[in-house]
């Protein structure tokens, strides 16, 4: 009876836990909240903590597409650009202006 190393225990690494959009949804892909989700925000604001034009910027990027892509799976429900608008560049703005407090 001899031992091989067959069974040798592959180092299992979980993937990182990434809160990224699936397209053309705009859903987490790791929570399935409308993105960016609460964990999102939370990288994105450390990401950027010290370039806020920047991180306005990447969001009204990716705001622009997103509008696009909702739009063509649903001419319909496309109207909604405020909401998106509110989705993507509200939170920052809230964030950072500060005066408002939380009940
Ligand atoms: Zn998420």
């Amino acid at each position: 009876m001899s031992t091989d190393g067959t069974g040798a225990a592959e180092q299992h690494r979980p993937v990182p836990a990434e809160h990224l959009p699936l397209r053309p949804l705009w859903l987490c892909r790791r929570c399935g909240q409308p993105w960016p989700c609460g964990r999102a925000r939370l990288v994105l604001v450390a990401e950027y903590r010290d370039n806020t034009v920047g991180l306005f910027l990447y969001l009204a990027g990716l705001l622009y597409e997103a509008i696009d892509d909702l739009h063509q799976l649903d001419p319909s429900t496309g109207g909604d650009v405020k909401g998106l608008f509110d989705r993507f560049l509200g939170w920052p703005a809230r964030h950072h202006g500060g005066a408002e407090s939380p009940r």
